[in-house]
């Protein structure tokens, strides 16, 4: 029998095995840690300078919960961890720390150096018999004292993370927040597809959600950061809020009248002719006071309907609720013997690092909880 089964050899997986003496971790096609190659463009943005409580305060889910686990295991402790296993940091803007050599395979490489034994299969069931687990794949049955479900949440399921562990979690009793994209691109009704390619700076709003920032325009609607950091909140109440540029209307109005308005407005005349129709082309001189109400009114209040691109997230809202898991351990509260971490868990955090630090600041409490249940 396997003493502790780690179950999906992703971010979190891989650093509570770096902590085990003897970790086993069951995969799906035996390969461990696709995306996190793919983390920071490749480049593995593993955590931030940020303290626990800034953080926590940027987090979503419930926020005593992620203090716990964020206070037990910092980055400052995850950025020395990642040094004694070869990995030096550097800091970037907004306090993203990355490997100096700016490479995602080498934490890759640091974290497997743990030697975990991987067993090759999927879990499609997990039954608890008296004092341990029997994991079915579609092959093999495997008998362990400890299960750690590390299997991620929805998204890139291409990198093996298509929601099945949900499934593991809830035959075993748990219950669900229901997952929607987070850390998503946004398509927009309307869409502003004119403007394509454009970047701009600019205020998002999501209900009483506003996020200031680069978004880039794309034929579905938008991406970049700001969009990114904004897309969970569409779950609640679709509509979406962008203001672009603020307007003088006096300083329009007084343009020389051969001027056309995207010619003469702050933003490139793409936007203005995705924004404001057959107005942009009008001469300045020409503008009728509600033709200067609907420019002001697109460029500081566009709306629109968004949502979140589900194939383009790089994190899941919802999942187990932390409520059933002891933060300390990340022992579940309803199967003893079960630990849950990472991406699993009803808690996403903007982009800049914040996702791995939860995946890695997890994985430790789940190796402290199993080092104090021997
Ligand atoms: C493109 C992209 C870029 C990102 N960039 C960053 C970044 O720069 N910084 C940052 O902080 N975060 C980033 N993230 C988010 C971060 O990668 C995730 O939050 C993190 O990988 C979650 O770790 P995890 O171990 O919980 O899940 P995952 O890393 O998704 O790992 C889950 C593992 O479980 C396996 N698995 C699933 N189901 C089963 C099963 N039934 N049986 C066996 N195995 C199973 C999967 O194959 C997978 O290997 C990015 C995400 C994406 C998609």
């Amino acid at each position: 029998m396997i003493d502790t089964l780690i179950i999906g050899g992703g971010a979190a997986g891989l650093y509570l095995a770096s902590f085990l003496p003897k970790p086993v971790i069951l995969e799906r096609d035996g390969i461990c840690g696709r995306k996190l190659l793919l983390t920071g463009g490749g480049r593995c943005n593993y955590t931030n300078v940020a303290s626990p409580e800034e953080m926590s305060g940027r987090m979503n889910g419930n926020k005593a919960f992620i203090r716990r686990v964020l206070y037990s295991h910092s980055s400052e402790e995850i950025i020395s961890h990642m040094r004694s296993l070869g990995i030096e940091p550097a800091e970037e803007d907004q306090g993203r720390i990355l490997p100096r050599n700016g490479n995602a395979e080498t934490v890759l490489s640091a974290l497997l150096s743990s030697r975990p034994r991987i067993i090759k299969g999927c879990a499609g069931s997990i039954e608890k018999h008296g004092g341990s687990f029997i994991v079915r794949t579609g092959t093999e049955s495997i008998e362990a004292r400890r299960v750690v479900l590390a299997t991620g949440g929805m998204s890139y399921p291409q990198t093996g993370s298509d929601g099945s562990g949900y499934e593991l979690a809830r035959k075993l009793g748990h219950s669900l927040t229901a997952p929607y994209p987070a850390l998503a691109p946004i398509a927009l009704t309307p869409s502003l597809a004119r403007a394509e390619g454009i970047s701009w700076h600019v205020t998002l709003s999501a209900g009483k959600r506003k996020e200031e920032g680069e978004i880039i325009i794309t034929r579905r609607g938008i991406s970049g950061p700001a969009a990114l950091n904004i897309s969970r909140f569409l779950q609640d109440d679709p509509e979406i809020g962008i203001s672009f540029a603020s307007i003088d209307r006096d300083k329009l109005r007084m343009e020389s009248g051969s001027r056309t308005v995207k010619n003469a407005l702050d933003i490139p005349p793409r936007l203005s002719e995705a924004l404001l129709g057959a107005i942009a082309d009008r001469k300045c001189g020409n503008l009728s006071r509600a033709d200067l109400d609907t420019i002001e009114r697109q460029l500081t209040h566009f709306k629109a309907k968004g949502k979140a691109i589900k194939e383009g997230a790089m994190n899941t809202r919802g999942g187990v609720p932390s409520s059933e898991i002891d933060p300390r351990t990340m022992e579940s509260r309803i199967v003893q013997g079960l630990y849950i971490i990472g991406d699993m868990i009803d808690v996403d955090g903007p982009t800049g690092g914040f996702s791995l630090t939860w995946a890695f600041a997890t994985a430790w409490c789940a190796a402290r909880g199993l080092s104090l249940r021997k």
